[in-house]
């Protein structure tokens, strides 16, 4: 659950980007450098209090007189059979949220969520389904990530070592990132920061389902790699199965791609969701490929994963090869991925908390 140290004030220390808590800390009387040690033990794993920091007793009890500091502890933490985690978080107003950490080849990979529930009603999304509550504060995105670490440290590994696994950061959790946009924003400056945790640009990959004036707004802003829920080739398609795509149409987003400022060697990553007689024809993936072409691209085919009920259902593996060898052949980088923690509700598209 999400616990609160500090007394009298209302600023939570960990909703801060560097700027804003040297201002802080200069306003409170304190001298400006005294932030960056600060802003460094606050992005400690295993630090839930001021008095955890490590600083002089006289600071940290002027801190605690008046400003606050968020963290998250899980409700509950599933393993997976294939060694996936799901992390569930209960917010201090109850809202739930979840993170997964998907271990690969020695490194970690951790999924967070940018909003509790969402509001773009994806239709094979189960998060989707459960409709929007709101927004996360930047503290609520980075304490994630913290909360995560804090865990791997509980399990007997050492604090610089729980960092150096945590490979990548990706914002594919619960919610559209770029609807919450100064808030991911603020939590990216955060997690970016070398004084802090320090994960550098190539290590995070922000997941939107297409906003195009936030696409524009992010590209100026920061450098992280993008990843677009692409889903379909055709409009009318891709407005059956993402409502987003009535405001902003394949035509604007695949024009924003191309906008998008990229590092060398970099790519868009494409996710595209295969589900069988929609959106899975070998028609489909020649329009894809046409779509895509004169973008960087990856694309990253995920076959349904969802609940054998639900309207949707999962292309056979002969489809799913056929379609990635169209797209290979006409040169784009195509991996099949299977989603993984499927059997704790873990996988793509099935984070939906239960409260
Ligand atoms: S796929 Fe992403 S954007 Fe769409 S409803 Fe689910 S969480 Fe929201």
């Amino acid at each position: 659950m999400e616990t609160v140290s500090g007394k009298g004030g209302q600023i939570d220390l960990r909703d801060l980007t560097p700027a804003q808590l040297s201002d802080y800390v200069v306003g409170l009387g304190l001298p400006a450098k005294r932030a960056r040690q600060i802003f460094t033990r606050l992005h400690r794993p295993g630090v839930f209090d001021f008095f955890q920091l490590g600083i002089s007793r006289e600071v940290t009890e002027l801190l605690a007189s008046h400003a606050t500091m968020s963290s998250l502890e899980p409700a509950t933490v599933e393993k997976s059979t294939d060694t996936t985690e799901k992390f569930a978080f209960r917010l201090a107003d109850g809202a739930m949220i979840e993170s997964v950490l998907i271990p690969e080849d020695g490194r970690h990979t951790l999924c967070i969520s940018s909003q509790a529930g969402c509001a773009m009603g994806c239709g094979f999304c189960l998060t989707g389904s459960q409709g929007f509550v709101r927004n996360l504060r930047p503290a609520e995105i980075v304490n994630q990530v913290l909360a995560v670490m804090t865990h791997m440290v509980a399990n007997g590994i050492n604090r610089a070592t729980s960092r150096e696994l945590l490979n990548n950061l990706v914002f594919m959790g619960m919610g559209e990132p770029l609807a919450n946009y100064d808030n991911l924003l603020a939590a990216l400056t955060i997690l970016m920061d070398d004084h802090g945790l320090g994960f550098s640009e190539r290590r995070i990959t922000v997941s939107t389902c297409g906003i195009v004036p936030r696409m524009d707004d992010l590209g100026r802003d920061i450098r992280v790699n993008l990843a677009v829920s692409l889903h379909a080739a055709d409009d009318a398609v891709r407005t059956s199965l993402m409502p987003v795509n009535k405001t902003y149409g394949l035509a604007s987003l695949l024009d924003a791609c191309r906008r998008y400022p990229l590092g060398k060697k970099k790519v868009i990553l494409f996710e595209y969701i295969m589900l069988k007689g929609i959106n899975d024809s070998l028609t489909d993936a020649h329009l894809l490929a046409e779509k895509l072409q004169g973008i960087p691209s990856r694309i990253n085919l995920l076959p349904y994963n969802g609940p054998g009920e639900a309207e949707y259902a999962r292309p056979d593996e002969a489809q799913t090869l056929a379609f990635q060898k169209v797209l290979r052949e006409a040169g784009f980088n195509t991996f099949i991925r299977q989603s993984r923690g499927a059997d704790i509700s873990a996988a793509c598209g099935q984070l939906a908390c239960k409260g």
